[in-house]
């Protein structure tokens, strides 16, 4: 946990308008982005300008192996200021050879003009955020775009994908969306497939404090689909993405081989990375820095950081990773499991301590080892797919018992 993190995600916070599901730090510029002079604003300059000075204040900089330039809305940026983005990472920290650098982008706020250019700034991994190709269920979600345009935008990744313009990308839906039943989904899903993506990502709707959808379900006005066709929901994607040739390798990601996302797997490993701008999380020796939510007080954070000659999101390189619950958690969402004895000893805990605490966790877990949903190889712990996988929240809860009972 020492070393210094190879991997950052930027939070680029603008939307055209928020989504009925969505309470990520956004900033709504408008249907039209041009009305409030889109990617040339003031407030998307002035937004760059503080990024820029967080990114730099980092005094302990070594070359990074992944980027992800997530939001938001990243792709209603101009290409050139994804490059500049791009450059001042280059030349400030260094990127390596064959690096991952990712950037998400949204159907109807980008042309293939722009596509191009995002590749051309250095960009070589899309993460498409399609969520269905329903218009009705676009609609009833607050997306802005149509099914027509998720489409026209898979064509044109496919078509930079397998002309060797970049190295994968990524198709992103939600599951369980109001109006979406068994069909519906179904439809979904075998659409996605068309375009061959090389990974899919599946989200489940979660209702969110602050959204639309949150007031709408405590008046009544909100239909999901219900616990057991949520479930068959799951069951189809596990099921058609599987014939597909895709592989779960996380929880809610499927891939065909060599797709895996190494920027995520960062993320779910443990490993630390940097996190620049509003509302994002760094974790670059194992504590968690989040920056303000909002505008205001982010830029505010960035003065601070920078005139104390801080490193923004450093805590101290010595820090020892203490929240084993979340490494734990953060393991299990994976296909290959978690080693938990391999976790105890990072800690220092000592075998006598380890033995103890480990029992108690297994203790915890006996029932689902003994219905199959958590398997076990050793002292590695993995779930049953898709079973474990879809019940993973029993599991999880049941170590978070664990780990309060312990501390
Ligand atoms: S486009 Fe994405 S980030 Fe923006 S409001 Fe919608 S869900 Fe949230």
């Amino acid at each position: 946990m020492n070393k210094f993190p190879r991997s950052a995600y930027v939070h680029i916070p603008f939307c055209h308008r928020r989504c009925f599901y969505c309470d990520f730090a956004v900033i709504p510029l408008g249907n039209n982005v041009e009305t409030l002079g889109g990617y040339g604003s003031k407030t998307v300059k002035d937004y760059l300008h503080y990024l820029y000075k967080e990114i730099l204040s980092i005094k302990h900089k070594s070359s990074l192996s992944t980027i992800y330039v997530g939001g938001g809305t990243p792709s209603i940026l101009d290409p050139k200021q994804i490059k500049g983005l791009i450059d001042l990472f280059k030349e400030n920290y260094g990127i390596d050879y064959g690096a991952e650098i990712t950037m998400e982008v949204d159907p109807a706020s980008f042309n293939y003009d722009d596509l191009r250019g995002f590749i051309n700034a250095g960009i070589n991994r899309f993460s498409l955020g399609v969520q269905s190709f329903n218009d009705q269920i676009l609609e009833k979600s607050g997306r802005r775009h149509l099914s027509e345009d998720a489409e026209k935008s898979c064509l044109w990744l496919k078509k930079v994908y397998e002309s060797g313009l970049i190295k994968s990308w990524s198709l992103d839906l939600i599951q369980n969306l109001p109006l979406s039943g068994s069909k519906e989904w179904n439809d979904d899903l075998k659409k996605a497939i068309t375009f061959a993506p090389p990974h899919i990502s599946i989200y489940d709707l979660n209702i969110e404090n602050g959204t639309v959808f949150k007031k709408l379900l405590e008046i009544g006005k909100l239909k999901l689909p219900g616990d057991d066709e949520a479930f068959k929901n799951s069951e189809s994607s596990n099921f058609i993405l599987k014939n597909s040739g895709y592989s779960r390798y996380e929880i809610s990601n499927y891939c065909l081989p060599r797709h895996q996302s190494r920027h995520n797997r960062v993320y779910w490993s443990g490993f630390g990375w940097w996190g620049f701008g509003q509302g994002s999380t760094s974790s670059p020796w194992g504590k968690k820095l989040t920056r303000p939510r909002v505008s205001k007080e982010y830029k505010k954070w960035v003065i601070g950081q920078y005139n104390q000659n801080l490193d923004s999101s450093l805590v101290s390189k010595d820090f020892i990773y203490k929240e084993i619950d979340e490494k734990i958690m953060l393991g299990l969402r994976l296909k290959e499991g978690i080693d938990i004895y391999e976790v105890l000893k990072e800690q220092n805990w000592g075998n006598k301590k380890s033995k103890i605490n480990f029992s108690k966790l297994l203790k915890e877990w006996e029932n689902f080892i003994e219905s199959g949903l958590l398997l076990r190889k050793g002292n590695r712990f993995f779930l049953s797919d898709p079973k474990g996988m879809e019940l993973s929240n029993q599991i999880i809860i049941a170590m978070f018992k664990w780990w309060d009972k312990i501390n």
